[in-house]
């Protein structure tokens, strides 16, 4: 007993105290990124629009932006304009609940947070003290089910702030869609939702499932479940970081207190 008492004492407190105020490391180069004025040669702004995988970046000289939401994160953009003129920073905060608060403007740096006029009135009083969530993997890589796997792991541990993942839909309060949503998935996802009974929410992570990645436009997919419900929270990522997610979760849920 003594034995496990030292194992104990030498690891030491291993969850987060406080999520929204992390450092994560300078070389965490997947959040949200900066666009400066710096002036940059035409044809290198040309060649980083053309080389970005997804058309996230798109703009003029003078107007850059990056769509958060289709965004893979691959950092070509930062690579060929220079750090100088494109930096994906460490802010891990990116998630929201408006989709055109993923647009990351050039010369505009503020925070990415969620727009509380925007936040529906049922989610707060219902769920505002825990959260039983049904994750379906949408043709997902397994990337972005992997970091959310890891929100429930003892460092990150959003089991305690009463958010949870469970196994069946009608034990919960929402669904959260990883992956593109192929067509062999499409009615699987239907199915899931309309078997969690109501008000439920509905949360994208990752940025597969927000546009549809690299994949957006192709005729295996079947995204028009999105277009027939609100949706509650954008947690964009490639994948996305397991603090973001609970950040925008916790954020959704409840008032950041002062
Ligand atoms: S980091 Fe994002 S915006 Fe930049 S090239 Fe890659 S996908 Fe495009």
């Amino acid at each position: 007993m003594i034995a496990e008492y030292k194992i104990l004492r030498k690891h030491g407190w291993q969850f987060i105290p406080d999520v929204f105020a992390v450092t994560l490391p300078e070389s965490y180069q997947q959040g949200r990124p900066i666009i400066t004025e710096l002036a940059v040669a035409n044809e290198i702004l040309q060649k980083a629009i053309e080389n970005c995988p997804t058309g996230a970046l798109s703009g003029q000289a003078d107007a850059l932006q990056i769509d958060l939401g289709a965004c893979v994160f691959c950092g070509e953009c930062q690579r060929i304009c220079g750090s100088d003129k494109i930096k994906f920073t460490n802010d891990y905060q990116i998630a929201t609940n408006a989709r055109e608060g993923l647009v990351v403007r050039q010369g505009q740096h503020p925070p990415i947070r969620l727009q509380p006029d925007k936040i529906r009135k049922e989610i707060r009083s219902y769920f505002g003290g825990s959260l039983k969530l049904r994750q379906i993997s949408a043709a997902g890589d397994n990337s972005a089910e992997w970091e959310l796997n890891a929100c429930s792991n003892p460092n990150f541990d959003m089991g305690r702030f009463g958010i949870e993942f469970l196994a069946s839909p009608r034990h919960c309060d929402g669904i959260v869609i990883t992956g593109p949503i192929s067509q062999n998935m499409a009615e699987a996802t239907q199915i899931c939702y309309d078997a969690v009974p109501n008000p439920k929410i509905v949360v994208l992570a990752g940025t597969d499932a927000i546009s549809g990645g690299i994949f957006a436009g192709s005729p295996a997919l079947d995204r028009s479940f999105l277009d027939k419900y609100p949706i509650d929270l954008y947690v964009p990522g490639n994948p996305p970081h397991p603090l973001a997610f609970i950040c925008g979760i916790l954020d959704l849920m409840r008032s950041r207190k002062k």
